[in-house]
């Protein structure tokens, strides 16, 4: 009869494991990336191209998936806008084992030679250097050619006495390279002051997650900070703080409504209004119309 029940056990905890499995295969059954894509927030899969149509907003729940920064310029700048073009040039200033390869990688998985593209167009009818930082390439983390990139566009803005907008995504300093990445942080702030100091305009668009020295330096230098709804914005993680403060975080810590709330941003943007108010923004503040 123990036997008997024994089993019976066995056999129960055996048929409850294999179910168990067999729910854990279906849930973690890929989706073709090619043609699908899977929302995080609500867990509904559609079509890649039906993302693509709707500016990389769910259509089920609404959430925001990163916006590719190719996609990101044709949505804000008029056609007839230009690329810039960066000689194309792999930075390893401290050898990093591997870095290269990874870059390399990294180059071939996106399509993207960097972490940062920049544009120049108009938005709206006001000319401007645009920035669009991509966290599909290291998290967008800011290495010596992120760095140049921003302060090449900042000097050139400067040059043709034109507004600089950045859309800023990222993780912070790029580990492969150290104090040189650490470095870009001073370089892109003082190219930021120099473009301000001859009266220039510069909107920085925070998007999720902007954190590290980009929230550290150019990110938080806008003359406006404007920011897509939800997205994560700060310098350390929220555990760290916590543990450094010894206090507990409130709930909506380091999320763009808090940070409206205390000030830090100016103002928050849903995607699809993101170009009328920067076209209106920078129409309200371009000089030769006031003469
Ligand atoms: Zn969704």
């Amino acid at each position: 009869m123990g036997n008997f029940l024994k089993d019976r056990k066995s056999k129960f905890d055996l048929l409850k494991a294999l179910r168990l499995q067999k729910k854990e295969t279906y849930m973690q059954r890929e989706v073709p990336s090619r043609l699908f894509s899977q929302c995080s927030g609500c867990n509904r899969t559609f079509p890649l191209k039906e993302k693509e149509d709707n500016q990389y907003i769910c259509p089920y729940c609404g959430g925001y998936f990163p916006m590719p920064a190719e996609q990101r310029a044709k949505s804000i700048l008029e056609s007839g806008y230009e690329k810039i073009i960066f000689e194309d040039k792999t930075r390893n200033p401290l050898v990093f084992d591997g870095y290269e390869e990874k870059q390399e990688t990294m180059r071939q998985k996106t399509a993207l030679d960097e972490g940062v593209l920049c544009f120049r167009g108009k938005i709206g009818d006001s000319p401007t250097v645009l920035c669009v930082m991509d966290s599909r390439f290291f998290m967008g983390s800011m290495g010596s050619e992120v760095g140049e990139r921003i302060t090449f566009a900042f000097e050139l803005a400067t040059e043709e006495k034109c507004p600089v907008v950045v859309f800023c995504a990222s993780g912070g300093a790029r580990m492969q390279e150290g104090m040189y990445s650490l470095m870009q942080m001073a370089k892109t702030s003082a190219a930021a002051k120099r473009h301000s100091d001859s009266g220039q305009l510069f909107i920085s668009c925070l998007t999720h997650p902007t954190t590290g020295g980009v929230t550290a330096s150019f990110a938080s230098l806008g003359d406006i900070i404007l920011s897509e709804p939800k997205a994560l914005i700060g310098f350390a993680g929220p555990r760290v703080i916590a543990q450094t403060m010894g206090k507990k975080l409130p709930d909506e810590f380091q999320k763009a409504e808090f940070l409206l709330e205390k000030g830090f941003v100016d103002h928050i943007v849903e995607r699809k209004d993101m170009k009328q108010t920067l076209s209106f923004l920078l129409k309200l503040h371009r000089k030769e119309e006031l003469v």
